[in-house]
C-alpha cells in the first residue's frame, strides 16, 4: 500500500517554494528594519509551558495539542510560538537587555483541528514579540508592522480589527455582567460555551456556533457587550492606541466581539482579515500580554506581538512564474555538454544539459520550455571549439567562440 502524508499535513512542493521564500525574505527584511531579531526555539517543549502559557481553558490546550511522553516527561509539539519565545526570553536572561527587546520567528506549528481550506494540523506562522514597553506606542508599532509586512507582499485589501480586553481587574466586572445576562440562556448555549461559562465567559463571544451567535445578537446581551466596561487607565491606553493609528494612517475598525482564542491577552487585541479567504479569513492575530512573562516565572515584563498564518498568506498571493534556466545545453556528446555546463555553473549560471540522446529538434523543444537560451554543441561546434547560442524568445541564433558564451547569455 502507498503511504500518504498524514491528514492535515501538506508537502510544500518545489513549484511552491518561491512563494515561501518571498514570505520569509520580506519578514527578514522588514522586521529587521523595525529592530526585530530572529529567534528559533525548539519545536517541542514541556507540556506545562503551554498549559500555563496559552491557558488551560483554551481549545488549543484542551483539544488541539500533540502531546507525547518520553522518559516520563510530558512533551508537546508547539501549537504556537509565543510561549516558547517567552520561555527563552526568561531562560536566557533577556530582561537584562535594554528595552524594548524585539524578536521574530517563523516555523511550523501543530494543532489537532479539523482540516479544511485554510486549516491544517501542521501549519506555519511568522510572528513578532516585543518585550518591555507598556505604552500604547508599542501596540501601534506592532500593528503597523503587520500592515507594512502585508503591504510588502502586495496585500492591501485587508481589514484590521481592534479591541481592548481591559486588564484583569476591569475584566472581572465585565465577566460578571456577561455571565449574568447569559444566565437565562445557559441551557441554549453549545456544550463548549456551557463549559467555558464559569472559567472563561469572555471566550463565549468568540464562539463560531450559529445558534450561539444568534443568542449573542439579542439586544439585552448586545447592550452588555457594547458597553464601555474597561477602567479609566485601560480606556486611556486604548484611546492612545487609536490616536497613534490615526496619526500613522493605519485604517482599522473596532470590534467589541474580538476576544481572541488565547488566554494570555490583556488590553489590546487585534486581527487582520481578508475578504478573499472564505470562512478561515483571519491572516493575523495578536495583542498585548502583560502578565505572561511573570506567569511563566520571569520578571514582570509587558509584551505585545502577533502571529500570521503563512498558508493563508500564500493562498492570497498570485502564483509566481517558474524561474527559467539561464541555458540548456543541446548535444549528443554528453561529455562535452557536461563540461560546458560545469564551466558555466562555476560562473554562477543556472544550466542543465540534455542527456536524452534524442534528435536536436526534440532537445530544442524541451529547451524552449525551460530555458532562456539553448547552447548547441553539435559535431561542427565541438571541432571548432565554438557554441551556437539560440535565443529561445526570439529564435535568433549566433555562433560564438566558447569563451564568449558567458558574455552572451549574461
Ligand atoms: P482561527 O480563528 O482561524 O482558528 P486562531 O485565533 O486560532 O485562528 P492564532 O492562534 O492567533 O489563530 O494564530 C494566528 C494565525 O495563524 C491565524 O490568524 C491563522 O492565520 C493562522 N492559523 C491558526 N490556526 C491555523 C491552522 N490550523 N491552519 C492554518 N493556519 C492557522
Ligand atoms: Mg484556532
Amino acid at each position: 500500500m502507498v503511504i500518504k502524508a498524514v491528514k492535515g499535513t501538506k508537502d510544500i512542493l518545489p513549484q511552491e517554494v518561491a512563494q515561501w521564500h518571498k514570505l520569509e525574505r520580506n519578514a527578514l527584511e522588514i522586521f529587521s528594519r523595525y529592530g526585530y531579531r530572529e529567534i528559533r526555539t525548539p519545536i517541542f517543549e514541556v507540556t506545562e509551558l503551554f498549559a500555563r502559557g496559552v491557558g488551560d481553558t483554551t481549545d488549543i490546550v484542551n483539544k488541539e495539542m500533540y502531546t507525547f511522553e518520553k522518559s516520563e516527561r510530558s512533551l508537546t509539539l508547539r501549537p504556537e510560538n509565543t510561549a516558547g519565545v517567552v520561555r527563552s526570553f526568561i531562560e536566557n536572561g533577556m530582561s537584562r537587555l535594554s528595552a524594548p527587546v524585539k524578536l521574530w520567528y517563523k516555523g511550523p506549528m501543530f494543532r489537532y483541528e479539523r482540516p479544511q481550506a485554510g486549516r491544517q494540523r501542521q501549519f506555519h506562522q511568522v510572528g513578532v514579540e516585543m518585550f518591555g514597553v507598556k505604552d500604547a506606542a508599542a501596540d501601534a508599532e506592532v500593528i503597523l508592522l503587520a500592515v507594512e509586512y502585508l503591504k510588502s507582499l502586495g496585500l492591501n485589501d485587508l481589514e484590521v480589527e481592534i479591541n481592548s480586553l481591559g486588564c484583569p481587574k476591569c475584566r472581572e466586572e465585565y465577566k460578571r455582567k456577561i455571565k449574568e445576562v447569559l444566565k437565562p440562556e445557559f441551557a441554549n448555549l453549545c456544550e463548549d460555551c456551557q463549559n467555558r461559562y464559569e472559567k472563561n465567559p469572555l471566550r463565549l463571544l468568540d464562539c463560531k456556533v450559529e445558534s450561539c451567535k444568534k443568542i449573542f445578537e439579542k439586544p439585552e446581551i448586545q447592550r452588555v457587550i457594547r458597553s464601555d466596561y474597561i477602567c479609566e487607565e485601560c480606556a486611556k491606553h486604548y484611546s492612545e492606541l487609536k490616536n497613534y493609528l490615526d496619526e500613522l494612517n493605519v485604517k482599522y475598525v473596532e470590534n467589541k466581539l474580538l476576544v481572541r482564542g488565547l488566554d494570555y491577552y490583556n488590553r489590546t487585541v487585534f486581527e487582520i482579515k481578508s475578504n478573499n479567504l472564505g470562512s478561515q479569513n483571519a491572516v493575523c492575530g495578536g495583542g498585548r500580554y502583560d502578565s505572561l512573562v511573570k506567569n511563566l516565572g520571569g520578571e514582570d515584563t509587558p509584551a505585545v506581538g502577533f502571529a500570521m498564518g503563512m498558508e493563508r498568506l500564500n493562498s492570497l498571493l498570485p502564483c509566481p512564474d517558474e524561474q527559467k534556466l539561464d541555458a540548456y545545453v543541446v548535444s549528443n556528446s554528453s561529455a562535452d555538454a557536461f563540461k560546458l555546463t560545469q564551466e558555466l555553473r562555476n560562473q554562477g549560471f543556472m544550466v542543465e544539459f540534455d542527456l536524452s540522446n534524442k534528435k536536436f529538434t526534440k532537445q530544442l523543444e524541451k529547451a524552449a520550455k525551460i530555458a532562456k537560451y539553448a547552447l548547441i554543441l553539435g559535431e561542427d561546434e565541438i571541432k571548432s571549439n565554438t557554441v551556437s547560442i539560440k535565443n529561445l524568445d526570439t529564435s535568433e541564433q549566433i555562433n560564438v567562440a566558447r569563451n564568449e558564451v558567458p558574455k552572451k547569455i549574461g
